[in-house]
């Protein structure tokens, strides 16, 4: 598979007058075009600051991020790479509707037309929302409203999807149903995603790579190819495969001892 984001020694650091907080250490790895990478790391070892470099919303200190091999520019706006972002909260305005919200990235972007109207449409029904489209977000459930905020973020066509721990405002069944949900549509579109968690287990369950980070300043620690013999669509049969276990164990071992450090892809 070609490469479509491609990092190289990625460092950066938040600098105050007092003080310097080094947040990324020499980062480089690849995400092929197609391709599910879950990222994760200790809590406050940079996972955030590293999205926001892939989404060129922050300047990298040192290194570059290459999109099908252009350098990409801060800011967004001479990229030719359409990102769609995702957050942990879901951000959905409560004055407007389901659809009112679902077409917000369109209208921002000016191309809310006719075929991204049909478009949307058909998201809303293919992800069960389309009967709650007049309805505000406050009368829809956790998993519904993380939905309509999925559905946003893929009605501009982003070639990379990214998203930011958008499960853990969820309760853990709730989770569990959602997280498998999505993942589910990001492989039926065919999608590039970088999912950002600190959950081990769902990484494993998801992806279709591992990469573990390190604590602050995050450098990685290893990088891991899953793959499971039987369909993903069932969250609770994956976990129950002795595949999964060994997958979990090694990460497990890697994400908990600070010395370990091997790349297997
Ligand atoms: P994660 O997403 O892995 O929890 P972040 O990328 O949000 O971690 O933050 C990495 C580190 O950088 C943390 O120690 C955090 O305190 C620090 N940090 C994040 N944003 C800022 C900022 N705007 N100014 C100074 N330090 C920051
Ligand atoms: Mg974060």
């Amino acid at each position: 598979m070609n490469s479509l984001l491609s990092l190289q020694d990625i460092s950066y650091s938040y600098h105050s007058l007092k003080e310097e907080t080094p947040a990324l250490s020499n980062i480089s790895f690849e995400v092929s075009d197609g391709e599910f990478l879950a990222i994760v790391g200790p809590s406050g070892c940079g996972k955030s600051t590293l999205l926001s470099i892939i989404a060129g919303l922050l300047m990298p200190e040192q290194g570059t991020v290459f999109y099908k091999d252009r350098a990409l520019s801060c800011c967004g706006s001479e990229n030719s790479v359409k990102i769609g972002y995702m957050l942990q909260h879901d951000h959905l305005f409560e004055w407007r509707t389901i659809y009112q919200n679902v077409i917000l990235g369109l209208e921002l972007n000016h191309t809310l037309n006719a075929k991204n109207r049909d478009y949307v449409l058909k998201l809303l029904k293919d992800y069960e929302l389309y009967s709650f489209k007049d309805k505000k977000p406050s009368e829809l459930s956790g998993g519904m409203r993380q939905r309509a905020a999925l559905i946003r973020t893929m009605a501009i066509r982003p070639d990379l999807l990214l998203l930011d721990e958008p499960f853990s405002a969820l309760d853990s069944q709730t989770r569990l149903n959602v997280s498998a949900d999505i993942a589910q549509i990001i492989r039926n579109t065919h999608m590039t995603a970088i999912l950002i968690t600190h959950d081990l287990a769902e990484a494993v369950t998801l992806a279709d790579r591992v990469l573990v980070l390190s604590k602050r300043p995050a450098c990685v620690k290893c990088q891991m190819p899953i793959q499971f013999n039987i369909d993903r669509h069932d969250p609770m049969m994956i976990r129950n495969t002795l595949e999964y276990q060994l997958y979990f164990n090694q990460l497990w071992e890697v994400l908990t001892h600070e010395q370990t450090i091997f790349q297997s892809a």
